[in-house]
């Protein structure tokens, strides 16, 4: 699809291709008390990289960076080789719908902003076969942060993001999928901003000039502002929750 080719140009124009920042990504990795020293990890919708580098740079840990989009994975062994931390890092283009890694492998699985595509709960339960015993997960999510959301807030999201629900109905999947809750935190509005919206505007400044008389490129564009304007508009009732948990057996 052609405006498939534009939303790409878009992102990658992106320092991270979803809401997070590396002091949350600290965050949740300080949270797991009891992580091996040397933990073998897998960054599952990885995009440019910004959280698998921080991850390189503060685990010790031997990362696969798993996505379905070369040119993201080139640009993060450029931002990894750039950190000094490229030889800890290796890329995978697959998608995360055939992962084909051996059960019980991983020490920690990590996914900001992508796990939304294996369905969060189907994702928890591929997670944990991958884990191995008292294996670590991390995860961000959207999740509704008020009650009665706006209609037409609710409407967005039955549309792009039909998986949406508030915090509890997301614990109440995590105890199904026999998780460990260690703990969940609201990432800020900074993480939406500085790191995503922001440089989204500027580049769809420059976009919109670039392709002045493309319809398809223009739609596209469109949308992604919408999007914007939706999230300044309606932030506070909903972000994006980072779960950390542990595989109980
Ligand atoms: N974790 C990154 C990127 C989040 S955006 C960050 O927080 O910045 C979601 C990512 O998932 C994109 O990089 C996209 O290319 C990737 N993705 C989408 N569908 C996928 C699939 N089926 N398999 C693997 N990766 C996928």
């Amino acid at each position: 699809m052609e405006a498939m080719k534009y939303f790409y140009e878009l992102f990658s124009m992106l320092p991270r291709q979803g809401p997070g920042d590396n002091q949350s990504t600290r965050e949740a990795f300080r949270l797991m008390e009891e992580v091996s020293s040397e933990p073998y990890v897998l960054d599952i919708g990885c995009g440019v990289g910004m959280q698998t580098v921080e991850l390189a740079r503060i685990s010790n840990g031997a990362i696969i960076a798993l996505d379905n989009h070369q040119p993201f994975l080139d640009k993060l062994m450029e931002k990894a080789k750039q950190a000094g931390v490229a030889e800890k890092i290796t890329p995978r283009n697959q998608s995360m719908l055939e992962m084909n890694f051996d059960n019980n492998t991983f020490d920690l699985i990590w996914s900001e902003g992508a796990l939304y595509f294996l369905g969060f709960a189907n994702g928890l339960m591929k997670c944990k076969e991958l884990l191995k015993k008292h294996g670590y997960l991390a995860v961000t999510e959207m999740v509704y942060l008020l009650p009665a959301p706006p209609a037409s807030l609710q409407q967005f999201f039955e549309k792009e993001y039909p998986d949406i629900g508030d915090i509890q109905s997301k614990l109440v999947l995590i105890e199904k999928a026999d998780f460990n809750l260690i703990s969940h935190f609201t990432l800020p509005k900074s993480a939406w901003l500085d790191n995503f919206y922001s440089p989204m505007e500027e580049a769809i400044k420059l976009l919109k000039k670039k392709y002045t008389d493309n319809e398809v490129a223009l739609r596209v564009f469109e949308d992604a502002q919408n999007e914007i304007n939706l999230y300044n508009k309606y932030s506070d009732y909903f972000g994006y929750e980072f779960f950390i948990m542990q595989k109980n057996t």
